[in-house]
């Protein structure tokens, strides 16, 4: 290939797969506008869509259809709705109890999990989760929401999943895992359980995933006694976002 060939390959313009909008955005006469600064700058850059563009569009929690980019300013991003005719894509039946990872791992991980269609995400404080990570501004409300919605508009869904902060191991299990049992099958994954993870149950299931440095033993006892099975996913430690795709791959 020559310089010049190389220079000529246009390029690739990153166009999302669905614009998600909130109902609050779209005026009277079917127009919608987004002024948040972070996603008219995530229009601008990562969207890389101009005026006249037909897009696929999507209403937070309702359908989804086709609209027309308007204008795109600085500030502002203005889209005429054309008609919304679809449902989302359906969810998984899981609730996923994640140990809190780090934050960059965290971000990954929301989105991956949002985008597989998972609806339900509790981050839990397990005895090798650092304390620190509490403290990570990605946890703010408004963070979190950010990597949902990308995940979202990544696998064209417009259902928001719902996020819970467990700060604290016992208590969870104590209280609230019985609770979030009832009707669910309860599986854990942890490395070196004597069980492989099933594959392409449809049961509704409550999938646990441990932090990088694994669950403790006292851990491992507290959720085998509370009625969950422990699951390997063979003999190849994965990191945690690897861990959680192949899980949901393989059990959905
Ligand atoms: N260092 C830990 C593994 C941590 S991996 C150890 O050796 O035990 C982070 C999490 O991903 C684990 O807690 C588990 O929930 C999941 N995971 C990764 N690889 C896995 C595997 N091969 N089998 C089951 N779970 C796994």
């Amino acid at each position: 290939m020559t310089l010049n060939s190389i220079q000529a390959i246009p390029l690739k313009r990153s166009i999302m797969n669905l614009i998600l909008l909130d109902l609050a955005d779209i005026d009277a006469d079917g127009y919608a506008w987004v002024r948040d600064p972070r996603r008219v700058r995530h229009l601008h850059e990562v969207h890389g869509v101009a005026s006249g563009d037909e897009l696929t569009l999507g209403i937070l929690g309702g359908a989804i259809g086709r609209g027309r980019l308007i204008s795109l300013g600085e500030h502002e991003a203005c889209f005429e709705v054309i008609r919304l005719e679809l449902s989302p894509p359906a969810p998984l039946p899981v609730h996923l109890v994640l140990a809190l990872p780090r934050p960059r791992m965290l971000a990954r991980s929301l989105e991956h999990v949002t985008a597989l269609g998972v609806k339900h995400i509790t981050l839990l404080h397990t005895r090798r989760v650092e304390k620190s990570y509490w403290q990570s501004p990605e946890l703010a409300p408004g963070r979190i929401r950010d990597h949902l919605w990308l995940g979202l508009e990544q696998a064209r869904d417009t259902v928001l999943p719902e996020v819970t902060l467990e700060r604290r191991f016992k208590p969870f299990v104590e209280d609230r895992l019985p609770e979030l049992l009832q009707g669910r099958r309860g599986l854990f994954a942890h490395p070196g359980m004597p069980s492989a993870c099933p594959r392409g149950i449809g049961d509704d299931t409550l999938l646990l995933v441990g932090p990088e440095g694994g669950f403790i033993p006292y851990e491992v006892e507290r959720l085998l006694d509370a009625g969950c099975q422990g699951v390997h996913l063979g003999e190849r430690i994965l990191r945690v976002e690897t861990a959680v795709t192949a899980l949901l791959a393989r059990l959905f």
